[in-house]
């Protein structure tokens, strides 16, 4: 059969890149959006959407009886889930199947076996598969399973079942701590996934996370199309994946994909898979689960095989043989990919919400932005924080963690807190550049990713003398300041034309803020963006995201002053008063723009204008008299 009409039972980027793909393969699309989705990107790129209901997912992605009724009503030939929300349950699956259409995903039986991890782990123990010692049997009672984890060995590691994306996980380092740790993952399990068995396992102290790209079709061929390494992690969530894993051996790798292979057979697996191992510190591997979806991270392995998987995936589903057998499989160069997530790394990761308010992702040759998101979006609580993905390829390892830099660092997102400072200084470590990271290097704090103090300052130039000598900025003399951090407190001392400064900087909370009434200046070498009062510096390649002094309040006419004066050279961008019109304090003046910033020029006291000495549009010079006051 030929699918000529697709529904994408899901949001954000993978809906967007699905619609990519049948696009170019001439597929209609059809879109799903909730409340809090109205106006998301992925609606405006399908060819039609419907509203699904209210925000929360549970009564708009998640809902399969409406979803099944607007695939009816748009008469699509098939549903493709995408990954999460329902991409891995069998339910949805099996109504899909029921109401006449084609699901472009695992086959239900799969689907069942996989999304229990003792069920998973029985079968693959059966078909030859090394799985982490452990015990993945039914038997939850307390006392029997403390008894086998004392018999697997401490460290240990308590694993829900029914679990998903690092939930219902509790590491255990001696008996004594057993019980309350197994309570507490009950606990966990049966408020996310409303099931509390767990299984135990062997908890490996340098693991690192590789997994396979399996596919199979409906004639019985099976693929794989090489590994990734998953081991950069935060809270066993994978935030950057690249491909191949380049510290195999080829041995290893060999033996890894085969296996992957042999296991995928072993179920009768159909579509799009991933096979994920853990690897411990002597290149043991073992099965830990299989995703019987696309994966987030897919993208790395296109790159490197030239493949289009949705393309895989939907020639599959028509009942058509694998595009490629596994000899013309080839795997070329390296790839890696970032997730951009809207969080707090400063804050256990926290997600952020909020109005982004600018943005900017550098598309170029082999620089690929999978992106649901654009200015004057709302990032909200209800769905994943993973708002975009960079992913950059290059000819080896070394030249790709280059350019992924590079484009990291010239991209911005304003409005809300990102990873994007946190990924940028994991990629610019030594242990990330030499291959030495585990999944747990960056909970347990092994990673010196932290920004210093003194290096965020030192890229900032505080030009005090400004005002008095533009001719003489110091923005053309940067080179003559010294910035000495005396400590992590937060006086810098610096020395200018041979005379000694002193700035203050506050930090308040995680921000970094320049006190006092300078002004202030990034280095022209560094590279930097900025928005209204917060910046992303450059510098020697770490990025700092700081919030600059308040400009605005030093920029209006001084309290016993008649002036108004550009407080530096600029663009009148909207006048706001006339001749005659009484002001107050904090009333807007004018707005201009200046160093890609808005300032806000405010009254400082209660007046009257007499005169406006320049319009919209006008290019001002620094200390050029912009209105004048009647005298008080
Ligand atoms: P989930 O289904 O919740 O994602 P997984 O079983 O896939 O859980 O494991 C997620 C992550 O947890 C892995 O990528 C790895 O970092 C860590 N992990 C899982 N099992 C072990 C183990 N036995 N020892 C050490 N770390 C583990």
């Amino acid at each position: 059969m030929s699918i000529k009409k697709i529904l994408i039972a899901n949001r954000g980027e993978i809906a967007c890149r699905i619609i990519q793909t049948c696009r170019q393969l001439g597929i209609t699309t059809v879109a799903v959006y909730s409340q809090a989705d109205r106006y998301a990107r992925h609606v405006a790129f399908a060819d039609e959407a419907y509203y699904i209901g209210p925000s929360a997912p549970d009564q708009s992605y998640l809902n399969i009886e409406q979803l099944i009724a607007i695939a009816k009503e748009s008469k699509v030939d098939a549903v493709h889930p995408g990954y999460g929300f329902l991409s891995e349950r069998s339910a949805f699956a099996e109504a899909v199947a029921e109401a006449g259409l084609v699901f472009i995903g695992a086959p239900i039986s799969a689907l069942q076996l996989m999304g229990s991890k003792s069920a998973a782990k029985q079968s693959m123990e059966a078909a030859g598969v090394p799985c982490v010692p452990g015990y993945h049997g039914d038997n939850q009672d307390a006392e029997f399973l403390a008894e086998q984890a004392t018999a697997i060995g401490f460290p240990v590691l308590i694993k829900a079942v029914a679990g998903g994306g690092g939930k219902g996980m509790k590491i255990v380092s001696n008996d004594s701590e057993f019980i309350d740790a197994l309570n507490s993952a009950k606990r966990e399990a049966i408020k996310a996934f409303g099931d509390d068995a767990v299984i135990l396992e062997k908890y490996i102290e340098h693991p690192r996370h590789i997994e396979v790209q399996v596919f199979a079709d409906t004639q019985g061929n099976v693929v794989h199309l090489f590994e990734r390494d998953c081991s950069t992690q935060r809270r066993y969530q994978k935030i950057i994946e690249e491909a191949p894993a380049s510290y195999l051996t080829d041995d290893t790798r060999v033996e890894l994909l085969n296996t992957a292979v042999d296991a995928t057979k072993a179920i009768d697996y159909v579509g799009a898979g991933t096979i994920e191992f853990i690897l411990d510190e002597e290149d043991n591997f073992y099965f830990m689960e299989m995703n019987t979806r696309l994966q987030v991270e897919h993208r790395v392995t296109e790159m490197i095989t030239r493949t289009d998987l949705v393309e895989w995936q939907i020639r599959v589903a028509e009942g058509q043989p694998l595009p490629k057998n596994q000899m013309s499989i080839q795997a070329h160069g390296h790839a890696i990919e970032v997730r951009i997530y809207a969080e707090d790394p400063d804050n256990k990761f926290l997600p952020a919400t909020g109005v982004i308010q600018a943005l900017q992702f550098t598309e170029a040759e082999n620089i690929m932005i999978d992106s649901a998101v654009q200015q004057s979006d709302e990032v909200s609580i209800h769905y994943d924080p993973m708002i975009a993905k960079i992913v950059v390829w290059e000819r080896d390892r070394k030249r790709c963690i280059r350019k992924l830099k590079e484009a990291l660092n010239a991209s911005y997102l304003f409005g809300l807190k990102t990873n994007m400072a946190f990924l940028s200084s994991i990629v610019s470590t030594d242990a990330f550049q030499s291959n030495a990271i585990y999944t747990n290097s960056l909970d347990k704090g092994d990673l010196d990713v932290e920004v210093p103090l003194e290096a965020a300052v030192a890229a900032i130039y505080v030009d005090s003398l400004y005002q008095q000598a533009p001719a003489d900025s110091l923005w053309q003399q940067g080179d003559q300041w010294r910035l000495n951090a005396l400590d992590r407190s937060v006086t810098v001392a610096f020395e200018y034309q041979g005379e000694q400064h002193q700035q203050t900087v506050v930090k308040v909370g995680d921000e970094y803020r320049i006190n006092g009434t300078h002004y202030y200046r990034i280095h022209p070498k560094d590279n930097c963006h900025l928005f209204h009062k917060q910046a992303h510096v450059i510098h020697k390649g770490k990025r700092f995201e700081l919030l600059l002094p308040d400009v605005e309040s030093q920029s209006a006419a001084g309290a016993n002053s008649n002036q108004l004066n550009a407080p530096m050279p600029g663009r009148i961008i909207d006048v706001k008063v006339k001749i005659g019109d009484a002001v107050n304090v904090g009333d807007s003046l004018l707005v201009m723009e200046a160093m890609k910033m808005e300032l806000n020029l405010k009254a400082e006291k209660d007046t009257v204008v007499k005169l406006v000495e320049v319009c919209a549009d006008q290019q001002v010079v620094a200390d050029q008299l912009l209105v004048e006051f009647e005298e008080s």
